[in-house]
């Protein structure tokens, strides 16, 4: 690599993006390399053919509890007030003793997480209501308690309720996501929704939410606008990183300065221990000639279709566009790698993560060489981690 660069960071996703950012802001000249044709990884949003703001790698909403990490993207965007929303849509089964309103073609809608709402949708008004009470008296009010924990519960109703929601909203819909069952993935993978003894219907009750006002893609452009940053759309890294040898080098030329590496650790590696498992994702974008699809911005489909969920961007982007709207499909399937296909979530387990420490040992080589993000860690992370992660990376390299 040309002399002219101190550190070179591979992604432009809010893990490379970030961590560019705050060494550029250190006095540091940094090369972003990022083989898409835009920035924003996996956050990238664009104006549609309709002129809906969609978010092409499905739908992101942004949520945490981090004052520090609002604050830091606040420098590069405002924002739009938004509260998630979340129903499941399922075939209502009177045999079940679904007593929830029937909604057109016999299915049934109720909040997700499951709420003490939803109970009563569930069990209807009175039945819910003492169930409701019950939990709040074993768990406590406001409290959440993820599917696997009720499960475990002594009290039989307690575990009848459980194994409502088990069968309602979490079983089908993690067969689809992962092709595996609630007990065979991460724990930590449901507990993210979890049971919530509230009458709470948003998806997140994190203390700062929205949408970044103008969308992703711009606040992602205002970070990279530096003027010790050059960014190169369309371009693979691996063709310029070589970690195959004793000393690091880019572009054939040992290189001494941090490397910020955001993609998947086993591809760094030529997967020389084996492929690393994700889950990869089909969406099948639709814009449709009606002011409205769905009452929220995502539908999840918990027991039946073969997709898990649709999102509707409006409700998200609060775009004032009658007549129009696209909504978007996930179709949930392995990773193969396959050229084209996109790694979205690594899969979680005790022998992948060994498999994955086999890389992370590989990197520990190089004194200057840092794995960074969701890809590059192995790990589920959403946005506002990934920015934590990498303001605190960059000050350590800053140093
Ligand atoms: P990425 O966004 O994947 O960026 C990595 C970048 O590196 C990519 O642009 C990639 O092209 C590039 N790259 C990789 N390898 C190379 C290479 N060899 N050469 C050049 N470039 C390379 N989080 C939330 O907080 N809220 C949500 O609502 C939310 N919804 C999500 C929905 C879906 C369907 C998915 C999959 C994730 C969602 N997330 C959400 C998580 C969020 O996408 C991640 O936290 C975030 O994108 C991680 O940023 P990153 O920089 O680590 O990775
Ligand atoms: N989940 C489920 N039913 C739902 C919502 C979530 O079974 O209606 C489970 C499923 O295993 C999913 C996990 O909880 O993968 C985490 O859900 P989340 O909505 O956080 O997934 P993401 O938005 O990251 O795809």
């Amino acid at each position: 690599m040309k002399k002219t660069y101190d550190a070179l960071v591979v992604g432009a996703g809010y893990a490379g993006a970030v961590c560019a950012r705050q060494l550029a802001e250190g006095g540091r000249k940094v090369l972003v390399l990022e083989r898409r044709d835009h920035v924003g990884g996996n956050a990238y949003d664009r104006l549609d053919g309709t002129g809906v703001l969609i978010h092409q790698y499905g739908p992101h909403i942004f949520h945490t509890n981090s004052y520090d990490v609002f604050l830091y993207l606040t420098r590069f965007t405002r924002w739009r007030d938004y509260q998630h929303r979340v129903l499941a849509d399922l075939p209502r089964d009177d045999s079940k003793g679904d007593t929830g309103h029937q909604t057109a073609g016999g299915r049934f809608l109720f909040p997700v997480p499951f709420n003490l709402t939803s109970l009563e949708s569930a069990y209807g008004p009175e039945e819910g209501k003492r169930l409701g009470e019950k939990l709040i008296a074993a768990y406590g009010e406001e409290k959440k308690v993820t599917i696997l924990e009720l499960r475990q519960s002594e009290d039989p109703e307690i575990r009848q309720v459980a194994d409502y929601v088990y069968e309602h909203v979490f079983v089908h819909y993690t067969m689809k996501q992962w092709g595996q069952t609630p007990e065979e993935i991460d724990p930590a993978t449901t507990a993210r929704v979890p049971v919530f003894l509230s009458r709470d219907d948003r998806y997140f009750q994190d203390e700062f939410q929205g949408m970044p006002l103008k969308g992703y893609t711009p606040m992602f452009q205002a970070m990279l606008d530096h003027p010790n940053i050059t960014v190169e759309l369309g371009t693979e890294a691996l063709d310029r990183l070589d970690v195959s040898g004793e000393v690091l080098k880019v572009d054939g030329e040992p290189f001494a300065g941090p490397v910020v590496f955001t993609g998947q650790a086993d591809e760094l590696f030529g997967r020389k221990f084996g492929p690393l498992p994700y889950r990869a994702l089909d969406f099948a974008f639709e814009t449709l000639e009606q002011d409205w699809f769905q009452p929220v911005g995502t539908v999840n489909y918990t027991v039946d279709r073969p997709y898990t969920r649709i999102t509707e961007f409006k409700h998200m982007t609060g775009q004032d566009l009658p007549g129009v709207t696209t909504i978007v499909k996930e179709y949930s399937k392995a990773y193969t790698g396959a050229p084209g296909e996109t790694p979205y979530y690594a899969v979680i387990n005790p022998e992948n993560n060994a498999l994955y420490a086999k890389y992370r040992a590989e990197v520990e080589k190089f004194p200057n060489l840092y794995l960074l993000g969701r890809l590059a860690e192995y790990k589920y992370y959403n946005m506002d981690k990934i920015v934590e992660k990498a303001l605190a990376l960059s000050a350590e390299l800053l140093k």
